[in-house]
């Protein structure tokens, strides 16, 4: 059963920049961390492995202040996150990182984390974050088991090995039927929708427990089924309903998560005018502080607008507000992830264009969205927003894909050719390596949220205007995948390849890795 949704996964999290795989994500695992210690933090120490990513790019993407917000208790969006880390000293919490060998790392973005508790109650966790926010919690202590914060857990702690039997006899107690994970000194149950036992409810001493701990969510539930798994079942059903493929996905996610499609509308919209806020912010220069670069979007708006470019015109203007929405990300502004951080220009950029340019009505405006959120619902589904997995293909690739779904739908074009769209748009990139200078989200990153921006409209008109397109999404998806796997990690967002490896490049004097 697919466990992919446009707000867990799509378009989302809201979040502070850089990078949704290491900000976010961090963000994200040390709130479950917090939760699964369930205990006043005084000591907190990440550590990461020097093959994986997050080695070389912890300082510059603002790990530290996301863990420390999160051992705040503090919303990413909180404004008092910039002094996060300050705070968290203020308050005694100890938050250390270091690197050094992983016993497990087999992923790119895997951290260990040891906690203590003022109480003296020690927990160690292995975490891994798997691209645009989302996380996976895969040992605790002794026992494999796997939390990603998309279902209400529960976790009893045993003072001693579990037996065969503690399983069911917990388990009744709980009123739950088998643990998903019983070994070590660890049992993980996922209680039903609606299960209300309180740990309070168990008798002392029982099986062993030493404590149970409810590990609440940080994603939206899920209550329905998926509507579809795959771009060819989405084209399916809209084909056979007679609907757009914004219309398909708006109803996947209103069953997904059991609400209205008035309800989805709604926070789709929301999300939306948090993607407009990051534009107009980046396109004033007095908000962005970034480390490498000075803000130039404002400049090439202007410039478009004196007529001093030598082309100019919708698809500058559609670049040069990706590049605005980046420099909020990279000023550590609030921006919506679509579908991560360091892509989170594309989508703005092109669907603010289509509102201002086009004059969209509210209705056409959410039927774009929705149509760029089938192909991010396809991704997820079938790859990976982790650059660290799969290069800048499956993130700028997926975010330009998604805006030229977008285009066509706002055009009234028909779901096969906005998915069309999507899989040239994605042909057009593939190979694409994360490469990022000095391990920051700036250099190629914001050209490249232009360059996707600029691509999805005339990926749009080439499907329009007469293009065959022989290869479905959901193959140019699983092409993406596999050659993203096949890339060296020198080219997996490690700073250790492309363009990241020139000379120049290194030689950038960074303004400040802290601030
Ligand atoms: S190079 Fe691409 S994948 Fe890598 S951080 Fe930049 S935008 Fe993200």
């Amino acid at each position: 059963m697919p466990f992919v949704s446009v707000f867990n996964d799509v378009l989302g999290p809201v979040m502070r920049g850089p990078s949704s795989s290491h900000t976010a994500g961090a963000y994200r695992i040390g709130l479950l961390a917090a939760r699964i210690l369930d205990a006043p933090p005084r000591r907190v120490r990440c550590t990461f492995d020097p093959e994986g990513s997050f080695a070389a790019t912890y300082l510059p993407l603002g790990v530290e202040p996301a863990f420390a917000a999160a051992l705040l208790g503090w919303e990413m969006t909180d404004p008092r996150y910039e002094s996060a880390v300050e705070a968290l000293e203020a308050s005694g919490i100890e938050l250390g990182f270091s690197v050094e060998p992983l016993e497990i790392a087999d992923h790119p973005n895997e951290v260990r984390v040891d906690l203590e508790g003022r109480d003296g109650r020690r927990r160690r966790l292995w975490a891994r974050s798997v691209g645009g926010g989302c996380v996976e919690i895969h040992r605790v202590d002794d026992t494999d088991l796997m939390l990603t914060g998309k279902e209400r857990d529960l976790l009893v702690f045993l003072s001693r090995p579990a037996r065969a039997a503690d399983s069911e006899v917990i388990g009744r107690a709980l009123g739950l039927p088998e643990p998903v994970a019983a070994a070590g000194k660890v049992l993980h149950f996922v209680p039903p929708p609606g299960w209300k036992a309180l740990p309070g409810d168990i008798a002392p001493g029982l099986g062993g427990i030493e404590r149970v701990v409810a590990v609440e969510p940080v994603f939206h539930l899920r209550k329905g089924e998926a509507l579809f798994t795959s771009a060819a079942e989405a084209l399916a059903l809209a084909e056979a309903g007679g609907m757009s493929l914004g219309e398909v996905t708006r109803r996947y996610e209103a069953q997904f998560l059991g609400e209205t499609p008035a309800w989805v509308d709604r926070e789709i919209l929301a999300r939306y005018r948090i993607m407009t806020r990051s534009v107009e912010a980046g396109l004033d220069d007095a908000n962005v502080a970034m480390t490498l670069r000075a803000p130039s979007a404002s400049s090439i708006m202007r410039k478009d607008r004196e007529g001093l470019l030598p082309t100019g015109g919708k698809l500058t203007r559609a670049a040069a507000r990706a590049m605005a929405a980046l420099h909020t990300c990279n000023s550590r502004g609030v921006v919506c992830a679509a579908p991560t951080g360091g892509s989170s220009g594309v989508i703005p950029g092109v669907i603010r264009t289509l509102e201002e340019e086009h004059h969209l009505s509210e209705t056409d405006l959410l039927r774009a969205l929705w149509a760029a959120s089938a192909v991010g619902l396809v991704f997820a589904l079938r790859a990976t927003f982790a650059a660290e997995v799969a290069g800048c293909q499956v993130e700028i690739g997926a975010a330009g894909a998604m805006a030229a779904a977008a285009v066509v739908e706002s055009a009234g074009g028909s779901p096969a050719a906005a998915l069309d769209a999507a899989s040239i748009a994605l042909q057009n990139t593939m190979g694409s390596v994360c490469d990022p200078v000095q391990g920051g989200c700036e250099i190629p990153c914001h050209t490249r949220n232009a360059a996707a921006a600029a691509n999805a409209f005339l990926c749009a008109d080439l499907v329009l205007g007469g293009y065959a397109n022989p290869i479905p999404l959901d193959e140019a998806v699983d092409a993406s995948l596999a050659v993203g796997r096949s890339l060296p990690r020198e080219l997996r967002c490690t700073a250790l390849g492309g363009i990241a490896s020139a000379p120049s490049a290194r030689s950038l004097q960074p303004r400040s890795l802290r601030s």
